[in-house]
């Protein structure tokens, strides 16, 4: 144990040096069944209910891979650019744990599935492209709980559960400079693997976890300084909190004539600290050997090709693609992107209403609004894209003023109603028939000679006034563009 007080590094002399930082992030994999027998992988059960002889780790019981997990696997590896390994072996990782009943985890050491992917990043306005040496399969331990205060009423619990349960881990190369950048490369890996639906990603169930390996070194040098890895990072704001502890801490060590020492320390979120938890000399030594019971797995062209063509288009691809086909700004693009559902909608819409750019503020604007005021997921909507896409429609062929459907939109929403039906229930069609707003607009100048005199005296402003009379006397129906026209032509 390395506890001691706590760093104190001066904002200049974190200055001198560069962090180095590379993450080990486990996701697991959205399969029903977990990877080596058909227990479900269902969250929230009864412990200890969803296992069988292969999973509590029985002697003599056998491992039989799952099928669909190394295709969700492989789908996360592609995404990620991974380039997928014909044969890759699975391997025995040796070590002790309660909640690891068969004494090993059936983890891939040397032969991993996937290798040389990368994730691309952008921080402050500069892109990154962050290496991913390795994608490997894996099989979760169980869980281990530990309850009561008193040492009399004291005990630790196993729930078998989760034993089993399929994972893939993600490991970088050590090409992050700040918190920042490890915090957009754990944002964007996380939106890559829920697009393609390899995994829920969700963090609070356990399903990302994320591990960082942390190092400084005086900028300008060459070789990096000795890593500490931090595990216990929850979320991804204890990620950023625990990497800029244990950068200073490190420079802190470093500045008073220590070394840092290679070690695996936790984040204690009460605290905003990390300590020591195991040093070099206590490392594993997993004692890694080739999974006897398994046969190499080997991915033939024909099954990649297979996988390949079930992938989604990538959220950076779709990004491009949105700025291009639909002319959207760079921003609204990767808001529509966000996830693929958001995705699926906004692009519906569009086609639907023939006019992308009043489709995506329609989106990002007022149905976000509604949708986050209620605590709703885009996929719980009660405007379905088609009937959001015809509401832009009428507005888009003038039969609908924009402010109009500002009104008629939380009412589609409360009801589930087409656009056009509540339009033609409340009598909201735009009049933009000219015959129809001529004679409007000779009863406003035949009423307002005050205001017509000013405006053909030279201030103009007073248009606004007169466009405001006929759109009261029209109850907001009529095209304001062209009442301004008409009213510009009739006074001259
Ligand atoms: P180990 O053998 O200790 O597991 P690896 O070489 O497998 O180390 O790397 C584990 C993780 O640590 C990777 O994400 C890698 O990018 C990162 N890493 C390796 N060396 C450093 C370093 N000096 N500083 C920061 N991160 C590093
Ligand atoms: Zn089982
Ligand atoms: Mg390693």
């Amino acid at each position: 144990m390395s506890s001691s007080a706590p760093p104190v590094a001066t904002l200049e002399a974190i200055a001198r040096y560069e962090p180095v930082i590379g993450l080990e992030v486990h996701v697991q994999l959205a399969t029903a069944t977990k990877i080596f027998c058909g227990c479900p992988t269902s969250f929230g059960a009864p412990p200890n209910t969803n296992v069988c002889p292969v999973c509590l780790g029985l002697p003599g019981a056998l491992p039989v891979l799952s099928r669909e997990a190394v295709e969700l696997a492989i789908k996360g590896a592609l995404a990620l650019d991974c380039r997928i390994n014909p044969q890759s072996r699975f391997a025995r990782k040796n070590y002790f744990y309660p909640d690891l009943p068969k004494g090993y985890q059936i983890s891939q050491y040397d032969e991993p599935l996937g290798e040389h992917g990368y994730v691309d990043i952008v921080v402050d306005g500069a892109a990154r492209r962050i290496g991913v040496t390795r994608v490997h399969m894996e099989d979760d331990a169980g869980k281990s709980i530990h309850d009561g205060f008193r040492d009399s009423d004291r005990y630790s619990y196993v729930d078998l559960n989760r034993s089993g349960t399929p994972l893939i881990e993600i490991v970088s190369d050590p090409d992050m400079r700040t918190s920042d950048e490890a915090y957009a490369y754990l944002t964007e890996l996380k939106q890559v693997l829920q697009f393609v639906e390899v995994s829920t990603c969700d963090m609070e169930k356990g399903h990302l976890r994320c591990d960082a390996n942390v190092s400084v070194r005086i900028k300008g040098a060459e070789k990096f300084g000795t890593k500490v890895e931090v595990k216990n990072l929850n979320s991804f704001r204890f990620l950023k909190l625990a990497l800029d502890y244990e950068i200073a801490r490190q420079v802190a060590v470093i500045e008073s004539g220590g070394k840092v020492e290679q070690e695996t320390r936790l984040y204690n979120p009460d605290l905003g600290e990390t300590a020591g938890m195991r040093s070099k000399e206590h490392a594993h030594d997993y004692r890694y050997f080739p999974e006897p019971d398994l046969v190499p797995l080997r991915i033939g062209e024909n099954w990649l090709a297979e996988v390949r063509a079930g992938m989604p288009e990538l959220p950076a691809r779709k990004r491009t693609r949105f700025i291009g086909e639909y002319g959207l700004r760079e921003y609204d693009a990767e808001v529509l992107t966000a996830t693929r559902a958001v995705s699926e909608y906004y692009e519906t819409v569009a086609k639907a209403s023939g006019d992308p750019k009043t489709a995506a503020n329609w989106v990002m604007g007022d149905l976000m609004g509604l949708l986050k005021a209620e605590g709703k997921e885009i996929a719980e909507s009660p405007v379905s894209p088609e009937n959001l896409g015809e509401l832009v429609k009428l507005i888009a062929k003038g039969e609908l003023s924009g402010k109009l459907a500002k009104e008629v939109f939380p009412k589609m929403f409360s009801t589930g109603e087409r656009a056009g039906v509540i339009v033609e229930r409340e009598g909201l069609r735009q009049i933009s028939d000219t015959g129809a707003l001529e004679k409007i607009i000779a009863d406003v100048i035949a009423g307002n000679p005050k205001q017509v005199e000013q405006y053909r005296g030279g201030k103009t402003t007073v248009i606004n006034f007169l466009v405001g009379q006929a759109m009261r006397a029209t109850r907001g129906q009529a095209n304001v563009a062209l009442v301004t026209d008409l009213f510009k032509q009739k006074l001259g």
